[in-house]
């Protein structure tokens, strides 16, 4: 772990530290409801065998892994990003570099556990070189999200990033014109913030990222009492 990403962790931390002891606030974190039913993880399960031999954009001969995205089928909280990365397709799995770290804390920073919540990307195939996804690779890829999405019905969906963001919500905005209040998609409240990526070359994001955090925890059942 680079001294470059400790530095931020650090600082995100003792922002939040700073928030929980400064007065203003006192934050609480109760556990959140469960949902009436549940999912078994069956469906998604199925899904995930659908999609591990999708053919269905040019991203299949450049993948090495699919990473269809994990977590919690029951999960109130969605995580959704943009495409995977180079470890990410190195190893099938959603935000597992650095990013993927500084996410997990960003989960932690809410008294959440990252197997609480379900983290899935736009693409289910990295894009060669990290470049954007094309929009035929959207149109191809979306219904996967779409029914990731339906399966699990989280409460919240946060997006994390500006092409997550626009995605989503079909809209052009920037994504600090977008974050920072509930948007509505397909019925769910959606959470612009910015991408952990983001975060990694600009801490000065982490006070509007905390922000949307705390915004998506009230949103949960989280009590933000004023002290
Ligand atoms: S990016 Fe999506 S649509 Fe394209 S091959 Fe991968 S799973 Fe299929």
């Amino acid at each position: 772990m680079s001294k470059e990403f400790d530095e931020i962790i650090d600082s995100l931390k003792a922002y939040i530290d700073g928030e929980r002891i400064s007065g203003e606030e006192e934050i609480c974190f109760p556990p959140m409801e469960k949902k009436v039913g549940s999912v078994t993880g069956k469906d998604l399960a199925v899904l995930k065998k659908e999609v591990s031999v999708c053919q269905e954009c040019s991203l299949a001969k450049t993948r090495t892994n699919v990473v269809f995205g994990e977590g919690n089928p029951n999960a109130e909280l969605m995580f959704v990003g943009e495409a995977p990365g180079a470890d990410e397709d190195r190893l099938g799995e959603p935000f597992v570099g650095r990013a993927g770290q500084l996410l997990t804390k960003i989960i932690e920073s809410i008294g959440l556990k990252r197997e609480d919540v379900y983290i899935a990307n736009i693409l289910k195939c990295r894009p060669p070189g990290n470049r954007n996804p094309l929009p035929g690779e959207i149109a191809a890829c979306s219904p996967y999200l779409v029914k990731q999405i339906d399966e699990i019905k989280p409460r919240v969906i946060c997006a994390l990033g500006k092409f997550a963001a626009q995605t989503l919500l079909s809209s052009e905005a920037t994504i600090g014109k977008l974050r920072g209040k509930f948007h509505d998609y397909l019925g769910v409240k959606l959470m612009p913030t910015y991408h952990p990526a983001y975060l990694l070359r600009n801490s000065s994001g982490k006070k509007d990222v905390w922000e949307d955090m705390k915004a998506i925890a009230k949103e949960l059942g989280i009590k933000v009492k004023k002290g």
